[in-house]
């Protein structure tokens, strides 16, 4: 201990905290006069009468201790605890045993009443009263109990505790405070016992002491409800209480063992210097002045006066418990220092303090104590899981062994009285499922039955259905065989005015200019293949032209052919031609023949053309609906020599008109014409050389009307060859065309070289000479005496002409 080894290489025998501070023995006898003065200056009487009068206080150790202690209510604010002081005496040593052998104590104690008396001589005294008064036979664990006990336990409340020795050197202050007692224990002084009770107190792993050589800390964690920080929040809640750091009091002890307060003759000066000694006796006048200043309730404390007043501020006049202990001596030798000791006494007695726990919240403690709980709660939270699993466990067990049970249980229940019931049970069911599968049985014959009816039905449909397509097929073909009939109607008709026709047969053609009426032939096509005017008529009133003409378009083939016909024998009736042109019969033909492959359909409107292309009027119409371009493409496909015939009469037919000579060469009218002679058929022929008459007679009327220059279109075609060489055909009609051709074109000078090298000089001469119709044959000569082209070759060959 700190202060055990002061209190030994100190040598000086004053405690450890004050020595420490440079306070030492006290050497100026002067200085120390002065102190005593200060405390002398109490008034021994005043002070007796005041210390007389009892003071309040609770005490709490069970020996009675002089220092007070603090009600519990009062604890936070403070109460209000005078300085306690003890006097206690020291028995005579050897020296004075000898040396005042015959003369008695300075002082006489009253220690149950707690007086001192000292005397002043023989016969008189002073008397003072203190807190207690301990005789020379008062053992140290006494003057431990009343002086210092009460102080430490205060400590341990959180109370600073002060207590300090005061008195003459030698009267033992150190034996008092710092005995240790290392041989006999009961000699242990104040500070080994507060020690010894302070850490019996305590506890380590809450708890703390420090010790410091001149400040013997003790910080205590208290429980809540001691607290009187607590007291302020008593309603605070669980969690609150939980997260509330804990609070600590933090007492502080004092241990005082102050220097000799003796004269420094008598202390001995043992080698200690004296400004040592000025410094002590400086402390000790400041500590007595302060003393003064607190009894007296002076407004001014010089507590920085010194070192040591600074020290025990606190002690004095401050919030510490306070017990002090002054010790004297019984030599009647050091009467005076005895005096001025119990004169400090008693002047500290009326110091009063105000004790305050020192108490505060600690939260390092908290955040420990919180961890602690923290791992505490975490494994109680494990440890309740592995119970909650292991009692689900045991449940589930539980659950499956009573399942068991219950089924074994109900097996067993069977085979008793509940069999019964079950049994009847199960025989309505029995009959309730045979009442059920009878109607279910009932109710498939009915369906069955449906199901028959159901067919016989269908079957009956199927049979009317059958029945109504016969019908409707019946129908059809009777439908085909009106249309047949009617047709063969149609067909019959013609057939008859054919034949009525053929009988009737005359003459019909009338040939128009000079050379026309040569012919011997009419020209119209209808009179052989299409019946007379007057059946016509008769079924253009019946049918209606309308009605003809729209079955040209009939989807069927027969009906359309029949139209055909119809339309191509009234067409051969000159009277029928404008109706018919007017009712678009034309155009209709036309189409027909552009659309249709039918050989009969395309000779029989082709015969129909021709025939409405003997007008003028009909000519150009035809013309101008682009009848040439067809009729030359059908004449290119034909084969049948009839329809060649038909479409050579009327392009023939077209040839003998004025207006349309160039439009019959330039659509290739003549081309198509002469392509026909392919057909060595007489009459196709003969419709081809008559076209080449009508051609070349409108041409040489042109020459002779001016509107035609150059030589002729048919040289320039290439016909000449095939006129020359049928010149001579010995079927009249064509000779008879050709021969008027070649007369037409011989007519004019200009195609003379032509003709002359084509060799049709000597056909002319021939039908000048040969010709058996009188007017062709005159014609022919009269041509060639006139040319003289002709003429300078026929001299040229000496030929002897006219
Ligand atoms: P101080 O510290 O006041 O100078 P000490 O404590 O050193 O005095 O005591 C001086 C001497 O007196 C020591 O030898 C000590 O043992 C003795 N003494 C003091 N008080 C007592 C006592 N109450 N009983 C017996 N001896 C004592
Ligand atoms: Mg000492």
């Amino acid at each position: 201990m700190a202060s055990s080894n002061s209190h030994r290489n100190g040598g000086v025998g004053y405690t450890s905290s004050i020595t420490s501070n440079g306070t030492k023995v006290i050497t100026d006898r002067q200085q120390q006069q002065q102190l005593f003065s200060s405390l002398n200056s109490i008034n021994p009487k005043s002070s007796t009468t005041s210390s007389l009068k009892p003071k309040s206080s609770l005490r709490r150790s069970s020996t009675g201790s002089i220092a007070g202690s603090a009600t519990a209510k009062d604890e936070s604010r403070g109460v209000r605890g005078r300085v306690r002081v003890a006097v206690r005496l020291r028995p005579r040593n050897a020296e004075e045993a000898v040396a005042d052998a015959d003369m008695p104590d300075c002082v006489e104690l009253q220690p149950e009443l707690k007086r001192l008396k000292l005397r002043r001589n023989n016969w008189d005294s002073d008397t003072f009263e203190f807190d207690e008064v301990l005789t020379e036979f008062a053992s140290q664990k006494r003057v431990y109990e009343v002086v210092a006990k009460p102080v430490v336990e205060g400590v341990l409340d959180g109370y600073n505790g002060t207590v300090m020795a005061y008195g003459q050197t030698g009267t033992g202050k150190t034996y008092t405070l710092a005995r240790l007692g290392e041989e006999d224990k009961s000699a242990r002084g104040i500070m080994v016992r507060a020690l010894e009770d302070i850490l019996a107190e305590i506890s380590p792993e809450t708890d703390s002491v420090s010790i410091s050589y001149l400040q013997v800390n003790v910080k205590r964690s208290i429980k809540g409800k001691d607290s009187a920080l607590s007291v302020e929040n008593g309603n605070a809640s669980h969690a609150a209480k939980i997260l509330k750091p804990p609070i600590v009091r933090r007492g502080k002890l004092v241990i005082v063992d102050l220097a000799g307060s003796e004269r420094i003759d008598k202390s001995g000066s043992e080698g200690h210097t004296l400004e040592e000694a000025k410094s002590i006796n400086l402390s000790l006048s400041a500590l007595g002045k302060c003393i003064n200043a607190l009894a007296e309730n002076s407004p001014h404390v010089p507590v920085r006066d010194s070192k040591l007043t600074r020290l025990l501020r606190d002690s004095f006049g401050g919030t510490a418990r306070t017990s002090l202990i002054v010790t004297i001596g019984p030599s009647p030798q050091h009467r005076g220092e005895t005096a001025s000791t119990i004169m400090f006494g008693q002047r500290a007695m009326k110091v009063e303090n105000m004790l305050k726990i020192k108490e505060e919240f600690d939260y390092k403690s908290l955040s420990r104590r919180l961890d602690i709980q923290l791992d505490k709660l975490i494994a109680e939270n494990e440890r309740q899981q592995k119970t909650f699993q292991d009692e689900i466990q045991r449940i589930a067990s539980e659950a499956q062994k009573r399942i068991a049970e219950v089924e074994s249980n109900y097996a067993g229940a069977l085979e008793s009285t509940e069999i019964n019931e079950f049994k009847k049970l199960l025989q309505n069911e029995t009959l309730l499922r045979r009442a059920a599968e009878e109607e279910i049985s009932s109710l498939r014959n009915e369906v069955a039955q449906w199901k028959r009816l159901e067919a016989a039905k269908s079957s009956e449909i199927l049979k009317l259905r059958k029945l109504l397509e016969d019908e409707s097929q019946e129908k059809a073909k009777l439908e085909e065989e009106i249309a047949a009939l009617q047709s063969q109607l149609l067909q019959l008709s013609f057939e008859a005015d054919e034949t009525r026709r053929n009988l009737d047969k005359g003459e019909m053609a009338k040939l128009s200019g000079d050379l026309d009426s040569l012919l011997p032939q009419s020209n119209h096509q209808s009179s052989r293949d299409f019946g007379d005017g007057a059946s016509m008529a008769k079924l253009f009133e019946q049918v209606g032209l309308q009605k003809i003409l729209s079955l040209l378009e009939a989807d069927d083939a027969d009906v359309r052919i029949h139209a055909v016909k119809v339309v191509a024998n009234l067409a051969a009736e000159e009277s029928n031609q404008e109706r018919i042109v007017e009712a678009g019969g034309l155009t209709s033909l036309l189409m027909l023949l552009r659309s249709s492959d039918d050989e009969t359909i395309q000779r029989v409107a082709a015969g129909a053309i021709a025939n409405l292309a003997m007008s003028e009027t009909n000519q150009e119409l035809i013309v101008s609906q682009g009848g040439l371009e067809l009729l030359s493409t059908t004449a290119a496909n034909a084969n049948d020599p009839q329809t060649l015939r038909m479409v050579a009469g009327a392009i023939a037919n077209l040839c003998g008109n004025d207006k349309l000579q160039m439009k019959l060469r330039g659509e290739g009218g003549i081309k198509a014409l002469l392509g026909m002679v392919r057909c060595r058929h007489p009459d196709v022929l003969a419709q081809v050389a008559r076209g080449i008459a009508n051609f070349a007679k409108c041409e040489s009327r042109a020459f002779t009307q001016g509107t035609k220059m150059g030589r002729s279109l048919l040289i320039e075609d290439g016909a000449l060859p095939w006129i020359v060489q049928n010149a001579n055909n010995e079927a009249s009609p064509i000779r008879r065309h050709i021969e008027l051709a070649l007369c037409h074109l011989a007519q004019h000078e200009v195609n003379a070289k032509d003709m002359i090298t084509a060799r049709a000089l000597w056909e002319l001469v021939r039908i000048s000479r040969d010709c058996s119709r009188d007017d062709i044959r005159n014609l022919a000569y009269k041509t060639l005496t006139h040319s003289p082209a002709f003429q300078a070759e026929l001299r040229r060959l000496r030929i002897d002409y006219g």
